[in-house]
């Protein structure tokens, strides 16, 4: 089914077609009608799978013009806060409505000036947010469209006692659009304060790696996991790498190496000022750093066009993680490889991670690395990876190059 047959207004459709997409994704399909009936949503799909659109063009629809503050949408960092905030200028871009981001961060001058000119949508943080509601610059009076997105992570920063606060300042008869990968008890509670009568939208927890994703693990001691890093970036073709760190600690350390190891890096977690934040981010998409060290929060929903490799230095924490950060690379159809180092401290974890896509991640040894401490076995023999098997269509420079020949 086209967006045509969506009964989405002229204006939007225009602003779905400049931004060249064809066919709408399959959250799209079904919640959009949803939104555009009036009814409450909660969206069990995680970003990458169109969920922005999913919202974003039905309200776009049902505002129709500019008029007062009527359309809330609380996000949980201020990346996704102004990558959410764009799509809308981008979808509205043929009609007079307006939106505004507001986060912390940043000097408060532009966002009152946006907010003095008069907004139609506000995507914000909650703690800014609440600083505008405290002393009476923002008013959510007129809101008739809340949407809380990404609603587990905001319980993972800790965001939920404001966000509860913020629901209560909105308008009882309003619509309420929902979404969160998990919905864990406390979650839970708050979508049955927040909603009436919500339809679900299943996208399911995405557990599935995008196919055009090839992953691998590379078990290595804990003592080399750096150097494995380092002859990784050194052995493979890549446009631009995003590596994981759990801790921001960690994120800063690896960045560190890394440029002392000649490598152009950004480095992207939630103890660097809204400048630096910036900064990386637009320094990586424009390709000025070819290595972005980022922890998951700072990366969650991150889209970057082009990024050909994630490289997971150290194992997700939490097994959705996984898919999400796989889901960086290998989007909108890009082929991309994902690298997780392993140590044997890890095994429990990536049990979890495997059990969680239901499917089992190939190891990999990687060739004319010196294993020291810890030697894992060649898991992949030599002679299957010409067989077009999934660890086979990895490339490596080097002792790989034969097969990258072919291309
Ligand atoms: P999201 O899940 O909203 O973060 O979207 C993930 C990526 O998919 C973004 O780069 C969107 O621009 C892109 N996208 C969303 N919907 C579509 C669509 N119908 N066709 C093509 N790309 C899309």
């Amino acid at each position: 089914m086209p967006f045509k047959a969506l009964h989405l207004s002229d204006h939007v459709l225009r602003g779905v077609q400049a931004a060249g997409y064809t066919d709408p994704t399959p959250i799209q399909l079904r919640a959009i009608p949803v939104v555009l009936g009036g009814g409450d949503l909660i969206g069990s799909a995680q970003t990458g799978t169109g969920k922005t659109a999913a919202f974003a063009l039905p309200i776009l629809t049902r505002l129709g013009h500019h008029g007062r503050v009527r359309v809330l949408v609380l996000e949980p960092t201020r990346e996704l806060a102004a990558q959410v905030e764009t799509s809308f200028r981008d979808f509205a871009r043929f009609t007079d409505i307006r939106a505004v981001a507001i986060f912390g961060g940043v000097g408060y001058g532009h966002q009152r000036t946006e907010l003095k000119r008069g907004v139609d949508i506000i995507v914000a943080t909650p703690g800014r947010l609440m600083d505008y509601l405290k002393e009476g610059t923002i008013s959510l009076r007129d809101i008739s469209i809340l949407v809380l997105d990404e609603v587990d992570r905001m319980l993972d920063m800790g965001f939920l006692p404001v966000v509860k606060d913020i629901i209560a300042r909105c308008p009882r008869d309003r619509q309420t659009l929902f979404f969160s990968a998990t919905v864990p008890p406390e979650i839970a509670a708050v979508a049955s304060f927040a909603l009436r009568n919500p339809t679900r939208v299943e996208v399911g927890v995405n557990r599935s790696i995008n196919e055009s994703v090839k992953h691998a693990l590379y078990p290595v001691s804990f003592e080399q996991k750096f150097d494995l890093l380092v002859a990784l970036l050194e052995k493979t073709d890549f446009d631009s790498v995003l590596v994981f760190s759990r801790t921001k600690h960690g994120a800063d350390k690896i960045a560190r190496r890394l440029k002392a190891a000649n490598h152009s890096v950004a480095v992207l977690h939630a103890n660097r000022s809204q400048n630096q934040r910036i900064e990386a981010l637009a320094g990586f998409k424009s390709g000025k750093y070819e290595v972005m060290v980022a922890t998951d929060i700072a990366a969650r929903g991150i889209d970057v066009a082009g990024i050909s490799h994630v490289i997971n230095y150290d194992v997700p924490e939490k097994p959705e993680d996984y898919v999400h950060r796989i889901g960086r690379t290998g989007r909108a159809q890009a082929v991309g490889d994902a690298f997780t180092l392993v140590t044997p401290e890890n095994a429990n974890d990536i049990r979890d991670i495997q059990r969680f896509i239901g499917a089992k991640i190939p190891e990999l040894r990687l060739e004319g690395f010196e294993y020291k401490a810890f030697a894992p076995r060649a898991v992949q023999p030599e002679q299957q990876r010409g067989r077009g098997s999934l660890p086979g269509q990895i490339r490596h420079k080097g002792s790989y190059n034969r097969y990258r020949g072919r291309r």
